[in-house]
């Protein structure tokens, strides 16, 4: 029997959290945990300095699932450290409300839960749903649930998951799949400074919705404005290969030398 892990970042009563569940029914045995509250943008978390506790609750359509009071990713750790009798066969994390594109992904908590089981060495997939409003996650769902299917019989390489963006437009007028590389995010993020009731000043990270570059070709941007599936092999090895003689050519060991004849000067 295939086993699937699935967790999100929007909390265990987000719709698209159901919708996924309910469309890897069809896959595998799927077992639920995920956050009591929402945890977007709070990146790769491990809770090390508190308990975690976990719940048994019921989601809407009366099946079972669990309810942890950590972060995503703590939520796969915790099933994979052992809340669980066996490991998962596949990790599935969303499906996220608005897209996870480019630089995002470095924020995302929805890539955490699923880089948690890529640390883990279990196949994991990102699913994302590109709208802040109206979702409509019945065809995300469908499609990841394909998707899942996929991953189980080819497998991931080592390090390897998978970031899927789903557009948000009806069945029909889904233009294709495209596989794509991370494309450039343009952030609108405002810094609001208030006063509190007692004069202090405060700080709000507000403004509009990151757009992105539509035009760069290839990109999961660039594949959800022309109405098409983004799917991104994401590596967890981020090393910049390219920079590396360039920055060994710094000759930053100088300063340990220097550093050295000083303390035994
Ligand atoms: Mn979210």
């Amino acid at each position: 029997m295939t086993r699937i892990l699935v967790s999100n970042d929007d909390g265990i009563n987000s719709p698209g959290l159901l919708h996924l569940k309910q469309a890897l029914d069809g896959v595998g045995e799927v077992t639920v945990i995920a956050p009591d509250r929402e945890w977007t943008a709070s990146g790769h978390a491990k809770t090390m300095h508190k308990p975690l506790r976990i719940s048994q609750v019921e989601l809407p359509d009366g099946s079972r699932a669990y309810v942890s009071s950590g972060a995503p990713s703590d939520c796969i750790a915790l099933a994979v450290l052992g809340f669980l009798p066996q490991l998962p066969d596949l990790v599935v994390s969303g499906i996220n409300f608005g897209p996870n594109v480019g630089h995002d992904i470095t924020y995302s908590s929805t890539l955490a839960a699923a880089f948690e089981g890529t640390v883990s060495g279990i196949p994991s997939l990102a699913a994302s749903l590109d709208t802040y409003e109206n979702a409509d996650f019945t065809y995300a769902a469908q499609f990841v649930a394909y998707l899942a299917n996929e991953v189980l019989c080819h497998g991931l390489p080592r390090n390897v998951l998978l970031n899927v963006n789903v557009p948000s437009v009806p069945a029909g007028e889904i233009e294709g799949v495209e596989i794509t590389r991370l494309g450039r995010r343009l952030y609108r993020d405002k810094l609001v400074k208030r006063q509190d009731p007692r004069g202090r000043e405060y700080y709000w990270i507000g403004g509009d919705w990151p757009t992105g570059f539509a035009e760069d070709e290839g990109t999961d941007i660039w594949a959800l404005a022309r109405d098409r599936v983004s799917i991104t092999p994401i590596h967890l090895d981020m090393t910049d290969e390219g920079f590396i003689e360039e920055l060994r050519g710094w000759d930053l060991s100088k300063q340990v030398s220097s550093a050295r004849s000083e303390s035994h000067g």
